[in-house]
């Protein structure tokens, strides 16, 4: 449990920047606990109350109990000393944080309100564990950071990025809609781009401000603002190959130039000092500046030397063989836009452009919770009756490879009671949860149910194979995918709505999947009203091939193919050499194995 103090003197203001921290923490869905330090008869204990009435009459301890809280009060009978903090602290349920008024001894962190009013000197110069102060005085001069005794927002951001608690801090203000998945009135089958088209218009990003990191540990993170060029790339003007570098107009085909050859050379990030005439040369060799006086450069391979002089042989263009400088970047340019996924080519780019770090968004969490009382983990001797759980750890990478904080949270059983409380516990640890079976509408699919009872939510039916309905919700702040047990479906669900759903949740820009027309090594034909997406590799000869059987159960089917082929929501006869649309596994962000 962390722990964190608030001192100070008399009237300082202590008790009101507790109570408005307490406030401010609980608003973050944290838990908080406050113990008090008080020199003088506390509520609980007031005159004529029945504690207070129990307790002269002798009682050890007095406990209060209602039906919305309970005290306890211990009484320091005959010599018993003071308690200690440990064992007041001891006491406690175990929170996110405790929030500590007075106990100005205790070696624990410590903030110290002050006013100025009361003219004391600050506890700050002398006590090490008080680490800022929250002062009604502006300019207060001491080496510890000074806050406005009134805002409770950056104290409490300080407070909790001291002990380690950033991470539950509220994201979404910036959140969602109250009811972003809801459809409009009589929609029932929903075709697959028109819920594409929902999400990517009701989603927006659920993770708040931004943090500044290196750009060699950017990739994979969300740049949190556009990112301008430093300074322009290249730099200088430069050689683009190694040769001779001179002033010299045009040289005609058929034409011959000869300089005479300067001592020295510009290398790369080696300059060349002096200064090239008319009729002078100079070595240059690839990626040096080019110096002063030279605006073309002949390669080496067509030049002669002899005797010091250089012959160069037309045809030759005036600032052949050169880089401009800032011909790839200028300074200013916008390099990358905000939203932008950065790649490892991005990170050359914006080094290339003198950045050495960017902002980015915090990481989105997505947890992962398998349901279903058929399900075990891999074990040696399985009751025969059970499944292995076999979505999680797909699901699992599955949001790695999308670069996101991937929280397991197990699997469980069919059970509301136990669905109810997973899911609600699930909002303080994840911005976005995907579950996977139990919601669709049979005996033991509590999914639905529990969503709807917690939050909100919206069952879609999707007129999509393999898939059943994907059931989308809210609990308070945090977005739930039901995606179907079914490992095929869940995996093709997970790709076509999850993964676009989960980067604009994140702060990136919607990602559409590059798809490829090739011809088709298969036939096949379907009916009207449901897009399909059959598992489907391409063979040595350029044609997509498809797995043997479209049984939704197959998982094996899903290793065995390296993309997915998309068949339109209309009825569809395929041949052999038909051309088809074609999406590999890398398109969704994912290796083909
Ligand atoms: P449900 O959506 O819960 O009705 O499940 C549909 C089918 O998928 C059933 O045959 C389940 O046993 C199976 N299934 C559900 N969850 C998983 C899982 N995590 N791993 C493997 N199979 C699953
Ligand atoms: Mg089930």
């Amino acid at each position: 449990m962390k722990f964190f103090g608030v001192v100070g003197w008399k009237n300082s203001g202590k008790t009101g920047l507790v109570e408005r921290l307490v406030r401010e923490m609980v608003a973050r869905g944290l838990s908080v606990s406050t113990i008090k330090h008080a020199h003088h008869s506390f509520d609980v204990d007031h005159p004529g109350r029945d504690s207070h009435r129990h307790r002269l009459a002798g009682a050890s301890q007095v406990m209060l109990s209602s039906r919305k809280r309970w005290a306890l009060m211990t009484e320091h009978r005959a010599k018993r000393p003071e308690a200690e903090f440990r064992d007041l602290a001891s006491k406690l349920d175990k929170v996110d944080i405790v929030l500590v008024e007075g106990f100005k001894s205790q070696p624990i962190p410590k903030i110290e309100a002050h006013r100025q009013a009361t003219g004391q000197p600050l506890l700050a110069l002398k006590d090490a564990h008080v680490l800022a102060v929250a002062s009604d005085q502006a300019g207060l001069s001491c080496k510890q950071p000074v806050f406005e005794l009134n805002d409770t927002r950056a104290i409490a951001d300080f407070i909790l990025a001291h002990v380690g608690l950033t991470r539950t801090a509220p994201r979404p203000t910036a959140g969602l809609e109250q009811d972003c998945f809801a459809l409009p009135p009589g929609v029932d089958w929903v075709p697959v781009d028109a819920a594409l088209a929902q999400l990517r218009s009701r989603l927006r990003s659920v993770v708040e401000g931004q943090n500044l990191v290196p750009v060699a540990q950017a990739a994979g993170r969300v740049l949190a603002d556009d990112a301008k060029a430093m300074r322009a790339s290249p730099p200088l003007p430069n050689t683009a190959v190694d040769g001779y570098g001179f002033a010299a107009p045009q040289i005609e085909a058929g034409q011959s130039l000869s300089f005479d050859l300067l001592d020295g050379h510009a290398g790369p990030g080696a300059p060349f000092k002096g200064v090239v005439r008319a009729g002078q040369a100079v070595r240059v060799l690839t990626g040096g500046p080019l110096p002063d006086g030279v605006q073309t450069v002949a390669l080496q391979e067509h030049v002669r030397l002899q005797g010091g002089r250089l012959h160069v042989n037309g045809p030759l263009k005036s600032g052949e063989n050169t880089r401009k400088a800032g011909e790839d970047l200028m300074a200013g340019d916008v390099i990358l836009p905000q939203g932008r996924v950065l790649a490892p080519q991005d990170l050359a780019l914006l080094t290339s452009g003198g950045l050495g770090h960017v902002p980015v968004r915090p990481i989105l969490r997505v947890g992962v919770l398998s349901t279903g009382n058929e399900l075990t983990k891999a074990a040696p001797e399985p009751d025969p009756a059970q499944i292995f759980d076999a979505n999680r750890p797909m699901l699992l990478s599955m949001v790695r490879a999308w670069g996101y904080e991937a929280v397991d949270l197990g699997i469980c059983a069919d059970d509301r009671f136990l669905i109810s409380k997973t899911l609600s516990a699930a909002t303080d640890q994840v911005d976005v949860l995907i579950t996977s079976g139990g919601a669709s509408a049979g005996d033991e699919d509590f999914l639905a149910d529990v969503l709807a009872e917690l939050g909100k939510l919206h069952s879609w039916r999707i007129a999509i194979k393999p898939g059943r309905p994907l059931a989308m919700g809210q609990i308070g702040p945090m977005a739930v995918f039901g995606l179907p047990g079914n490992p095929v479906a869940a995996f093709v669900c997970a790709l076509l709505f999850a993964r676009p759903a989960l980067a604009v949740l994140s702060g990136a820009d919607w990602p559409q999947p590059q798809g490829f027309m090739v011809p088709a090594g298969f036939s096949k034909s379907k009916k009207a009203g449901r897009r399909e997406y059959l598992r489907a590799r391409m063979d040595a000869d350029g044609h997509v091939q498809r797995f043997q059987s479209e049984g939704s159960g197959r998982v094996s089917g899903l290793s065995w193919a390296d993309g997915l082929v998309e068949l339109p929501d209309q009825a569809m006869a395929v041949s052999p050499g038909d051309m088809v649309r074609f999406l590999p596994y890398g398109s969704f962000g994912l290796n083909a194995g």
